[in-house]
């Protein structure tokens, strides 16, 4: 017999919802197919399922026919893939998520106010490449503490920082610190641009490493949110694993284990947590509570530009 503690809050944020309504609804409007670029949210299991609606994945552009509606992920895109968009007048529906924006916005005022722009975040994640593709000039992306030591910059330049939403707090604390400790004028957002889903989860995944012998993470192996709450495990000392659903499951984890903490990265839906849960019980008995949690009731506007697709012709 095992006990599985939820963590609360968990999976969907307000901007996968988001993303993943406007394919539902460019399919619903258009007809299949519509054409996203890149994984909409990392999770296969989301992606599987628009797949079988009939939107196609492409990673570049130059794979979309033309005049096929086109939908950009909720990371976002550099401006070089929006003017090809545009120069090829393909119809495009942009799924970036609003927190994401905001960092372009705000990465976009401090260039425009004199200062060099440093990203912290994680090389090639495709937020990060859109994040550097939508500043003019040099941005400088540092992934750790040490990295910043190496950083090519005169010690009272004015330094301005922005950050990936999804990365760990405390990791991105630890660089700003680094920041702050090396150069003499730096500013920054008033809290870092980890967002609200982040951090509500890595703070609930805390919590839930007090009360449980072990943690499992349902999530992609490519989704950075999901990969953070695992390390949060381990940080706290916790056997701490990551599965994309119940099927992942090694029975040998539970050996000894009273307590199993289950939390799921803001991609993965409830679905494949309950997965996870049945995957549990095929193994010893379970019973199931969620640990008392913040209850979030953000909610983002889907875009304009949806309204503005042709309604296909609808058969009786
Ligand atoms: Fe937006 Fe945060 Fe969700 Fe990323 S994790 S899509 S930034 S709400």
């Amino acid at each position: 017999m095992v006990k599985v503690l939820l963590a609360q809050p968990r999976g969907f944020c307000a901007g996968v919802i988001r993303a993943i309504d406007i394919v539902d609804q460019a399919l619903d409007r258009v007809g299949a197919p519509v054409y996203v670029r890149h994984e909409i949210v990392h999770n296969r299991h989301v992606v599987d399922t628009l797949k079988a609606k009939g939107a196609v994945f492409v990673e570049e552009l130059n794979e979309v026919p033309t005049g096929a509606v086109t939908i950009f992920s909720a990371h976002g895109v550099s401006r070089t893939v929006q003017a090809d968009a545009e120069a090829r007048g393909l119809p495009v529906i942009d799924a970036t998520c609003p927190l994401v924006s905001k960092v372009h916005i705000q990465g976009r005022r401090y260039v425009q106010a004199g200062r060099t722009l440093v990203l912290i975040g994680h090389a090639g994640h495709p937020e990060v490449e859109g994040t550097l593709g939508q500043i003019d000039g040099e941005v400088h992306l540092v992934g750790t503490p040490e990295e910043v030591e190496s950083l090519p910059l005169a010690l009272d330049a004015p330094i301005a920082y922005i950050t990936q939403t999804t990365l760990s707090v405390d990791d991105t604390r630890a660089i700003i610190g680094a920041l702050t400790a090396r150069f003499s004028d730096v500013t920054g957002p008033d809290t870092a641009d980890i967002c609200y889903a982040t951090q509500n989860r890595q703070s609930a995944v805390r919590e839930l490493c007090e009360h449980a012998d072990m943690l499992l993470v349902v999530g992609s192996p490519n989704s950075s949110n999901s990969n953070r709450l695992r390390e949060i495990g381990e940080e706290m000392g916790k056997p701490s694993f990551l599965v994309a659903d119940g099927s992942q499951l090694d029975p040998r984890w539970l050996e000894g284990v009273e307590t199993i903490g289950l939390t799921a990265g803001a991609s993965a839906p409830e679905e494949l947590v309950q997965s996870v849960i049945a995957a549990i019980r095929a193994v010893t008995s379970v019973t199931v509570e969620t640990l008392d949690g913040l209850e979030e009731n953000v909610q983002f506007r889907l875009p304009p530009a949806l309204d503005r697709l042709p309604q296909r012709a609808r058969v009786a």
